[in-house]
C-alpha cells in the first residue's frame, strides 16, 4: 500500500546542457505509473528543473535553512524552494552531516521549518563504517530518527531515507538483506515510538550505490519502499531504477 518512491539526488553535478539532456530522456521514457519520482536539483537549477521536467516528475531541493528569511548569506528558505515550484527538500544528507558538519539539532530545526512551510521532506539517516563495525548501527539510526520524529507533526509529507555512509558513492551497496534488516528495525522503532499507522504508511527508502544492476533485488525486500539515487540518477539507467518494481 506504500507507493514506491524514487529520488534522484544530482548533488553538485551537471550543467544546464547535460541536465537538459537528462531531463528530456526522463520526460520521454516510459516510467512506471505507480512510482513517485523526484529529482533533487542544485538550488540554482530548481527553476530550470521545474520548467524542463514533465509535471509528473517532482522537483526537490538538496538542502534549506531553518528559518523563513533574513541575513543568512548563501542559504535558501523552504518558501523560496516552493516559489520555484519544487515540492520536496532533502534534509540530513550524510554529506551535509559529515562534509558540512550539520548536527542533529540543526537538522531537526530544518525538518520542523520545512514541514511548517508545507514542503515534503526526504529525511536522511545512516551509520558510518566504524559504527557498523562497532555494532552500533541500530543505536545510531534510531537516535537520528528520534530527532527527526520530535520535529514531525504530519508524517504524510515525510519519506525516510536510510543511507549507510559506507555505501554512498563507494560502489559498496548494502546487500538486500542488510538493507531489509535496518528498514525492518526502523519500522519497528516507528511502531513503538510514533504509531502503528505511521510505521505502516511511512516510505522508508534505501540509498547508497543503487544501480540498474542491483535495484530489483533491493526493491523486492518487504520494507524497502524505494531509493535515493546519487551517481546513477545522472544516467539513463535511472529509468531502470524508477521501474525496479514494474
Ligand atoms: P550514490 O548513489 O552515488 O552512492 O549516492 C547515494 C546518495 O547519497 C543519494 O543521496
Amino acid at each position: 500500500q506504500r507507493r514506491f518512491f524514487v529520488g534522484g539526488n544530482w548533488k553538485m553535478n551537471g550543467s544546464k546542457e547535460s541536465l537538459e539532456q537528462l531531463m528530456s530522456t526522463l520526460n520521454t521514457a516510459s516510467l512506471h505509473e505507480d512510482t513517485e519520482v523526484v529529482c533533487a536539483a542544485p538550488s540554482i537549477y530548481l527553476d530550470f528543473a521545474r520548467s524542463s521536467l514533465d509535471p509528473s516528475i517532482s522537483v526537490a531541493a538538496q538542502n534549506c535553512y531553518k528559518v523563513a528569511k533574513g541575513a543568512f548569506t548563501g542559504e535558501i528558505s523552504p518558501a523560496m524552494i516552493k516559489d520555484c515550484g519544487a515540492d520536496w527538500v532533502i534534509l540530513g544528507h550524510s554529506e551535509r552531516r559529515h562534509v558540512f558538519g550539520e548536527n542533529d539539532e540543526l537538522i531537526g530545526q530544518k525538518v520542523a521549518h520545512a514541514l511548517e512551510s508545507d514542503l515534503g521532506i526526504i529525511a536522511c539517516i545512516g551509520e558510518k563504517l566504524e559504527e557498523r563495525e562497532a555494532g552500533t548501527t541500530e543505536e545510531v539510526v534510531f537516535a537520528q530518527t528520534q530527532v527527526i520524529a520530535e520535529n514531525v507533526a504530519d508524517w504524510e509529507k515525510v519519506v525516510l531515507a536510510y543511507e549507510p555512509v559506507w555505501a554512498i558513492g563507494t560502489g559498496k551497496t548494502a546487500t538486500p538483506e542488510q538493507a531489509q534488516e535496518v528498514h525492518e528495525k526502523l519500522r519497528a522503532w516507528l511502531k513503538a515510538n510514533v504509531s502503528e499507522e505511521v510505521s505502516d504508511s511511512l516510505r522508508i527508502i534505501y540509498g547508497g550505490s543503487v544501480t540498474a544492476a542491483n535495484c530489483r533485488e533491493l526493491a523486492s525486500q518487504a520494507d524497502v519502499d524505494g531509493f535515493l539515487v546519487g551517481g546513477a540518477s545522472l544516467k539513463p539507467e535511472f529509468i531502470d531504477i524508477i521501474n525496479a518494481r514494474a
